[in-house]
């Protein structure tokens, strides 16, 4: 398993990519600028190694472009297949997104974490709580 975080450099602007070993500290690979340091696998979810934030949001790892061309694929076969290619479709799409992996985003620094164990306790995108976090964006 890999594990990653990826957010957007607010010393260089550039989204990038670290590779987390452990211990570490993590720094951009780009301008170098240093992000936060990782200690335990456990503890990045307690504690955002970036920021400090306690808050997370979970998410499928999902592309929304290939969903929505598996869909359109199955609309324009419906006079093929007098319909039948839309519940299909549908239940393909489903399949492929059961499968995905989630990714955890820390909801104050935006910092995307992959490959990691998430927590049960952490639920997907909360509006309200995005609001409180608004202004460190
Ligand atoms: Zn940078
Ligand atoms: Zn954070």
């Amino acid at each position: 398993m890999i594990f990653t975080i990826s957010r957007q450099c607010p010393q260089c602007q550039r989204f990038q990519i670290v590779e987390v070993q452990l211990p570490q500290n993590i720094s951009c690979p780009n301008c170098a600028s240093r992000w936060g340091r990782v200690e335990t696998l456990e503890s990045v979810f307690e504690k955002c190694p970036v920021c400090e934030c306690k808050q997370f949001w979970v998410q499928k790892d999902f592309n929304q472009a290939l969903g929505c061309f598996i869909m359109l694929i199955g609309i324009v076969l419906v006079p093929l297949t007098y319909g039948l290619s839309l519940p299909v479709f549908a239940l393909w799409d489903w399949l492929i997104y059961r499968r995905l992996p989630n990714y955890a985003v820390c909801y104050r620094c935006a910092s995307e974490f992959r490959g990691f164990v998430i927590p049960a306790r952490l639920k997907s995108f909360l509006h309200h709580i995005g609001l409180k976090y608004d202004r460190y964006r």
